[in-house]
């Protein structure tokens, strides 16, 4: 802190985790100076009074600007290839986001996650699980609050115990010292394609989070998860019997037990999520929990109580037989397929799915299967919706320009027992603010829809 307050300091981009880091120096008396290459970036009013205490510069970015800073302090949001960023990096490694200097003023444990799916779940059914044993667990990064919001207090004003952290390729790209008591890769399927030049590249991103961890926990089914360098004790999780990793977390997708070397733990039936990637996480969350120190066996009670986060496979209404899921929050090929194979029955083809938006550079035929096996009928809309022609036969697929048509479609198409599923495998961006705006526009259609049955 001190040297940063002899430094030179510029905070890149004014979202919500720079707003953050503005917050954090000015509260520390480091003044910095703050750019957004918006013109008119969107400030909240709550935050004008910080912005306006500081020099500030929005606008495209000169390739020099940032070479005279000591610091410069990076939203994940943009990409260190900018080039003004890339030329600061030639001049100078302290070049990193909120993460990394988080990392370098931390005390506290640290559980840190990352993924292309899943991560949310995991870090919020952990906060919940630990916090239901007198632990102040408090989730942060990606998901919930930006780090330095919290790396004192939590929201509720105590000090926290352990942060639960929610990492995104991004933000593990700069991010150097983060000191973890455990930390995994929960899979790596293609994502963000539309920044990475290579699916490895992005892989290897994410496994930067094992760099400086206690324990690395990988993902035995996905072998892009795991770590390449020596790590002490590497622990695994999975669907398949095997394992060669020194403890092993399997998930019986058959039975749902959930079995630690060879000892059955419990059943997903016993807690309140389901689909095997549910089943995932919640040994993912166990294992993450046991790093710390707590019994599986006796704590598995305690993982039953969350019952999932808004968008995410979402059970939103139910008329005479027909259920509607909200997975708005699937915005790429994978998390779809999770969610068709965690709600479909066995072999029957239960589902109407709503997809579509912005694929954000991805290869939607990676769905052709899934879709075969148990889907009844594909509605598609949003900017890459044409894609969906391209292989799927016409009967299987009714192309439409709104939710509301989405939403009419699907009710003409289903009967008792199956499933209308929102699940876009998708960005939500082409038409929506977000993927939180896209759910909920899906609920109100839906509701407003089945008035009309039901009564
Ligand atoms: P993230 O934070 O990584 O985006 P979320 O927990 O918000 O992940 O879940 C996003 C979507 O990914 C969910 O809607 C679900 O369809 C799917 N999903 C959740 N867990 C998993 C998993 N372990 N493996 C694959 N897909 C998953």
């Amino acid at each position: 802190i001190q040297e940063l307050q002899r430094s030179k300091v510029a905070i890149v981009g004014i979202g919500m985790s720079g707003m953050s880091v503005l917050r954090f120096m000015l509260d520390k008396g480091i003044v910095p100076k703050v750019f957004d290459s918006r013109l008119v970036p969107p400030i909240a009013e709550k935050d004008q009074q910080f912005i306006n205490q500081v020099e500030r510069q929005f606008g495209e970015f000169k390739a020099d600007e940032f070479i005279d800073f000591d610091y410069v302090i990076v939203s994940p949001g943009i990409s260190l290839k900018e080039p003004a960023l890339a030329n600061a990096q030639r001049y100078n490694e302290n070049v990193f986001c909120d993460v990394e200097l988080f990392a370098r003023i931390n005390t506290k444990p640290v559980i840190a996650v990352t993924g292309s799916n899943g991560k949310s779940t995991v870090v919020a059914w952990l906060e919940d699980f630990l916090g239901r044993m007198g632990k102040n667990a408090v989730a942060c990064g990606n998901f919930g609050v930006p780090v330095l919001d919290v790396i004192e207090y939590a929201y509720n004003g105590e000090p926290v115990d352990i942060f639960i952290m929610e990492l995104s390729s991004f933000q593990l790209e700069s991010t150097h010292s983060l000191i973890c008591e455990a930390a995994t890769v929960l899979n790596v399927t293609p994502d963000h394609m539309d920044r990475y030049e290579s699916f490895s590249e992005y892989g290897r991103a994410k496994l930067r989070i094992y760099n400086h961890s206690k324990l690395c926990l990988y993902n035995n089914d996905d072998f892009e998860t795991k770590p390449l360098l020596n790590c002490n004790n590497v622990h695994a999780f999975g669907t398949e019997a095997q394992s060669r990793a020194e403890s092993y977390w399997y998930f019986n997708k058959e039975t749902e037990e959930i079995v630690l070397n060879n000892q059955v733990i419990g059943n997903l039936g016993q807690l309140s999520l389901s689909g095997s990637h549910n089943g995932l996480n919640a040994i993912v969350v166990l294992a993450l929990a046991n790093a710390l120190g707590v019994d599986p066996v006796k704590e598995f009670h305690n993982l039953s109580h969350f019952t999932g986060l808004p968008h995410r496979c979402k059970f939103i209404a139910d008329a005479n037989g027909i259920l509607f899921v909200d997975d708005s929050k699937a915005t790429n090929v994978a998390s779809t397929q999770a969610a068709i194979n965690g709600l479909a029955k066995q072999s029957e083809k239960n589902i109407v799915l709503i997809a579509g938006g912005d694929a954000k550079g991805a290869d939607l035929s990676e769905l052709r299967d899934d879709i075969n096996k148990h889907v009844k009928k594909v509605i598609a809309f949003g900017k890459d919706k044409i894609q969906f022609t391209e292989f799927l036969k016409p009967e299987q697929l009714v192309l439409v320009n709104s939710m509301a048509e989405a939403v009419e479609q699907s009710i003409k198409l289903v009967q008792q027992g199956d499933i209308v599923l929102l699940s876009p495998a998708c960005a939500s961006i082409d038409m929506y603010k977000n993927y939180q705006h896209r759910g909920i526009d899906f609920k109100e259609n839906v509701l407003a829809a089945i008035s009309g049955l039901t009564q």
